[in-house]
């Protein structure tokens, strides 16, 4: 008989917050380098060290069943990673689930959008910061735009019911992009958000400087085009206007000048099976030695998953002008 359980079926933190999203990287690799991200020399976990994707799924069904309703795929790049589509199917069946949701660079999408609507993915955040293949190249070491510009019209053809793209503007990079991602958004009838840079990883470049803030941003699109505020939310941290007469929404993600911490609804998984409780801080609960010693039983995974809510930080404390990055992990570690 299984052991009797006796953990909530709900996860709240010890600030009240509600924790009902998970993002969940499926691996560390990528087949782009974008050099906000990654360094250009990565060195990547060996295959044993990296949650199985029989793992992947349990953990997703443990989280599920603790009352999570929104489950975001992501990495490093998660399309790159052999059999994901598997993954997908099975999160997609779980009954309790309300989103299943995927971030990636789109390089794969236009052979995998179709099958992941299939799975039931509702909404695909793609990757774009530039809209000129050369400086696409430059910014993510070795992509080719025209695959991902591919992948973006295959998810529309697949009836994606949302699809984003996420910008990070960098200055002397492509912060004067803004204006022409946005409309290439609106002549897509999809959304875009900018997020601003992020101090995780060492990179090659000042970030400091490269920072591009939102409220500069937006200053720059309110000259080319009429943004209403919206209350929206997408359940994430964003905050979005509208362009009216169109499909298009405009999302900002600001972790230095606003910060979201306050309604934080959601906790990272990485690769490896680390739950970390804060993407800017180092609290984190290793699942997979659990995952490993108890392999048919669920109640020691929910109950470190629940015990973890205790020691989920208040908030990230990103401060660009520290020489050492806020913390050491790459977001491709982490999963964004
Ligand atoms: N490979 C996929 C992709 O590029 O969308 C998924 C993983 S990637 C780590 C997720 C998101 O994090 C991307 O939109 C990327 O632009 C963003 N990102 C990565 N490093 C960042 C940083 N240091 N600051 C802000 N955003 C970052
Ligand atoms: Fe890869 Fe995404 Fe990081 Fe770029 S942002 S290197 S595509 S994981």
């Amino acid at each position: 008989m299984a052991p009797q359980d006796s953990s909530p079926a709900e996860l709240i933190d010890q600030f009240g917050r509600r924790v009902d999203y998970i993002r969940l990287s499926i691996t560390d690799r990528c087949d782009f380098r974008c050099v906000y991200c990654m360094g250009e020399d990565m060195t990547f976990l060996p295959r044993e060290e990296v949650l199985t994707l029989e793992e992947c799924e349990r953990l997703v069904r443990v989280f599920v069943g603790l009352g999570v309703q929104k489950v975001r795929i992501t990495g490093g790049e998660p399309l790159v990673r052999k059999n994901a589509l598997w993954l997908f199917e099975q999160v997609g069946k779980l009954p309790g689930l309300r989103e299943l949701v995927l971030t990636t660079n789109g390089s794969q999408l236009d052979h995998q959008a179709l099958p992941l609507k299939e799975a039931g993915v509702s909404r695909i955040n793609i990757s774009l910061d530039s809209l000129d293949a050369e400086r696409f190249r430059k910014i993510t070491r070795v992509g080719d735009i025209n695959k991902v510009l591919r992948g973006i019209d295959a998810a529309k053809a697949a009836g994606i019911a949302r699809i984003r793209l996420n910008s990070v503007l960098m200055r002397g990079f492509n912060d004067d992009e803004a204006v022409a991602l946005t409309q290439f958004a609106v002549d897509k009838g999809i959304d875009i958000a900018f997020i601003e840079e992020m101090p995780l990883g060492q990179v090659d470049h000042n970030r400091e400087s490269s920072c591009v803030t939102s409220d500069e941003t937006l200053g720059v699109l309110q000259q080319h085009f009429r943004l209403v505020s919206s209350a929206e939310t997408t359940g994430g941290p964003a905050r979005y206007w509208r362009i009216p007469d169109t499909e298009t929404r405009v999302g900002f993600i600001s972790p230095h000048s606003h910060n979201f911490c306050e309604s934080c609804n959601r906790v990272r998984i990485t690769c490896k099976g680390e739950l970390f409780l804060c993407l800017g801080q180092e609290d984190v609960v290793d699942l997979m030695p659990l995952l490993r010693e108890y392999p048919n039983d669920d109640a020691p995974i929910r109950e470190a998953i629940v015990n973890a809510m205790k020691i989920k930080p208040k908030g990230h404390d990103f401060d660009l002008r520290r020489a050492e990055p806020a913390v050491v992990r790459f977001m491709s570690v982490t999963g964004g």
